[in-house]
């Protein structure tokens, strides 16, 4: 439905988005991760045709974004970062607005309204946009890039700023969205493209480190060879034994966790199943495991693994209060380590 080929953009001597490719499916809802900086923004500009690439392709259901601008433009409803608001205009006569200005063909009133339905603003038909919280401006943002019933909607960090409660309302939005149009989101909020997404883009600095479903890259990168293993005794002597097991690449302590026992972090080979040699070999030297569990990775820990490798520069040019967490299972033991 979408295809991007090559892209690239530069600001002047700054590459804000470098040789990106990829394709969109009919239907699919894609999240396009990436820290602040990342060329996010950048690429859905270019994408919707609000920006000019340096170089590369983009194609709408075949249309050339440059070559068959209107006909690619039809197909796209965009929530830009900053949504083109009229504070001065209702709800109403704002989507009045963008209708004309979209020249849609279809029953205003009827259009109009199952939009406002959709986003359940109904009721706010009639209020000034300047009065609205910013959860409602939101959804009067999503209900204009619905407007002439674009196949795509191209989404704009559409929670940025909200509360918790208007976060949910807005996601459950989206998925419902994502039912019957193809969907572009992009977040640097890892728990939400993980809670919306069915396939996740991350990129940083500009290039693409990563395309896959959420749990696909879980396992890409955990290899499942990873565990974190409690055993009674002393650190020394535990240690001297699992450095001895075949398979083990590394041993970590990670100290006491809980009275006699120590915790530690085992990254075994690929393929090999060390599990049942380390309950034997430390059976044997007679310390007991208390505990062996595999580290999942979540994908709070694979995008900062994909981010890492790349060389990148995650927390470089990113406002450390701008990053949302969720601490999880694996990234406190991440930190441990
Ligand atoms: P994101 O949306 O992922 O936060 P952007 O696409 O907004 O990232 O920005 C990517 C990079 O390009 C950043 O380093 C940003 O500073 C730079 N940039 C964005 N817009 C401009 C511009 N108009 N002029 C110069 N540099 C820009
Ligand atoms: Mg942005």
């Amino acid at each position: 439905m979408v295809e991007i080929k090559n892209l690239t953009k530069k600001y002047g001597n700054k590459l804000a988005v470098d040789n990106i490719s990829f394709t969109i499916k009919k239907g699919e809802i894609l999240g396009f991760l990436g820290p602040n900086g990342a060329g996010k923004s950048t690429t859905m500009n270019i994408l919707t045709g609000y920006l000019s690439a340096t170089s590369g392709e983009v194609t709408i259901d075949g249309h050339d974004i440059l070559d068959d601008p209107v006909e690619a433009k039809k197909k796209i409803g965009y929530l830009p970062e900053h949504p083109p608001l009229y504070m001065d205009m209702t709800v109403r006569e704002y989507l009045d607005f963008v209708y004309d200005l979209k020249n849609v063909k279809e029953d205003r009133e009827e259009h109009i309204k199952k939009i406002c339905e959709t986003v359940k603003i109904v009721d706010m038909q009639n209020r000034l946009i300047a009065n609205l919280s910013k959860g409602y401006k939101q959804r009067v943002g999503i209900a204009q890039a619905m407007v002439g019933n674009p196949e795509v909607l191209i989404l704009d960090e559409p929670t940025v700023g909200l509360d918790p409660k208007q976060i949910i309302e807005i996601r459950s939005v989206i998925k419902k969205l994502g039912r019957s149009h193809t969907v572009i989101l992009s977040s640097h909020i890892l728990q939400e493209v993980n809670a919306i997404c069915e396939r996740v883009i991350i990129i940083n600095g500009g290039k693409l480190v990563a395309s896959d479903t959420p749990e696909n890259l879980g396992k890409s990168i955990s290899n499942e060879n990873k565990f974190q293993l409690r055993v009674a005794g002393e650190e020394r002597k535990i240690l001297d034994v699992l450095e001895n097991v075949g398979g083990i690449k590394y041993v970590k302590s990670l100290g006491r966790k809980e009275a006699g026992s120590i915790d530690f972090i085992v990254e075994a080979e690929p393929n090999v199943d060390v599990r049942p040699l380390i309950f034997n070999a430390l059976a044997g030297a007679q310390l007991p495991m208390l505990s062996l569990q595999t580290m999942d990775l979540s994908l709070e820990d694979i995008f900062l693994e994909v981010t890492r490798v790349q060389g990148g520069t995650y927390f470089e040019d990113v406002d450390e209060d701008d990053i949302e967490f969720v601490e999880t299972e694996s990234n406190k033991k991440g930190e441990e380590q």
